[in-house]
């Protein structure tokens, strides 16, 4: 749909910590990829939003920002937080905001074995675990909505209230099953924690029974979030495509993550599905301060999440390409320190570049 030879404007939010380096090896690889395949060109546009400009400034992101943000393709994000910024002033300062306001109410996590990773499961071969969770990113338990009354009492009392609306279930939902159906083993599972949480998570079970009707092609079934850490470590071959709330997903992709080998892995877009807005695309780690400006960051993840971009903007093709490049040089044990090797960010991402010339 969107043609080639296109001139694509990305707008790269490095953000905090590794998030900086990481971007910064994306950007080299993308353009690697844009000069060697040749059929599209990004043009990056940096944003120095941040915990260090926010100490400055006052905010995190001007008051036109989103507007701002509306005029790119795609947005690049890094990772956001640093100690000396409490952690929930600086999600909800950028990455919470941008998600709302550009109506990117999916987040889609892929995550399956790279070649040349091990998993810390042993019983855990590379082809027994190819998940894609989707999450539902706009509302649930992190719609922000609650107070606090007899602050500074005995008797403080704070109330985090979840949100679920029939349009943000059944959106999800749609979205979770059309994945499904795109792969191969038509398989959907969905989380929920309705046997104690007797609202919101009672609407999310019914409402996915409706949905149901309208894919008799997908295989479903339920699992309790609580178990279903436990069939993601017992059985991870018995899981396809996976759908769960906010916070459960929020979860669960970080195991999923540590079970396909490192956090600095894993990759995450957060999309809107109408593509009235931009999508964001961000490698699912923060911005890890203990190893920021060490050079160390495994950049596997921003790769992973640039071949995502790629593959958003029409481009199925080169987003294999890059994953491809990516697994070669994992497969030659070019791995940062998570994984078990001893190379730095910019050992793994020449490794990458040199595989994408390769490539012609
Ligand atoms: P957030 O709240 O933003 O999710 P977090 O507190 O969960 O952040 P992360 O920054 O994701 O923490 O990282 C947790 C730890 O995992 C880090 O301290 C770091 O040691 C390791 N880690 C995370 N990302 C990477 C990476 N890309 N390469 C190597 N190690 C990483
Ligand atoms: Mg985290």
């Amino acid at each position: 749909i969107l043609g080639t030879n296109r001139i694509f404007r990305i707008a790269c939010i490095p953000g905090d910590g590794i998030g900086i380096d990481i971007t910064k090896a994306a950007i080299k690889v993308l353009q690697k990829l844009s000069d060697t395949v040749g059929t599209f060109t990004f043009d990056f546009e940096i944003f120095d939003w941040s915990s260090t400009t926010f100490k400055e400034r006052g905010y995190y992101m001007p008051p036109d920002g989103f507007e701002q943000l509306k005029a790119y393709d795609a947005i690049y994000f890094g990772a956001v937080g640093w100690p000396d910024v409490p952690d929930h002033i600086s999600l909800w300062g950028l990455i919470l905001p941008i998600r709302n306001s550009l109506n990117q109410y999916v987040n889609v996590r892929p995550t399956r074995i790279l070649r040349g990773i091990t998993s810390p499961l042993s019983n855990c071969p590379p082809t027994s675990l190819n998940w894609v969770i989707i999450r539902e990113n706009s509302e649930g338990e992190y719609a922000g909505h609650g107070g606090t009354t007899h602050a500074h009492s005995s008797h403080t009392i704070a109330t985090e209230v979840s949100i679920f609306t029939r349009i943000g279930c059944e959106r999800i939902f749609r979205f979770a099953f059309e994945t499904a159906r795109s792969r191969p083993r038509k398989k959907l599972t969905m989380v929920t924690k309705s046997n104690a949480q007797r609202h919101g998570m009672v609407l999310w079970d019914q409402i996915f029974a409706e949905i149901k009707e309208e894919y008799p092609d997908v295989e479903v079934d339920k699992m309790l979030v609580d178990a279903m850490t436990v069939r993601m470590v017992l059985h991870p071959q018995s899981l396809d495509t996976i759908v769960a709330t906010n916070l459960h997903a929020d979860i669960l992709s970080d195991l999923a993550a540590a079970l396909s080998g490192s956090i600095g892995i894993a990759a995450s877009s957060n999309l809107d599905p109408t593509r009235e807005n931009p999508s964001m695309f961000e490698p699912i780690h923060g911005s890890a301060p203990d190893i920021a400006g060490k050079g160390i960051a495994n950049p596997v993840g921003a790769f992973w999440s640039a071949a995502e971009m790629v593959r958003w903007l029409g481009f199925e093709e080169a987003a294999n390409v890059l994953m491809e490049c990516v697994e070669n040089v994992t497969e030659a044990s070019i791995k940062t320190r998570d994984l078990g090797g001893e190379k730095g960010t910019e050992e793994v991402t020449e490794a990458v570049c040199l595989e994408i010339e390769k490539v012609i």
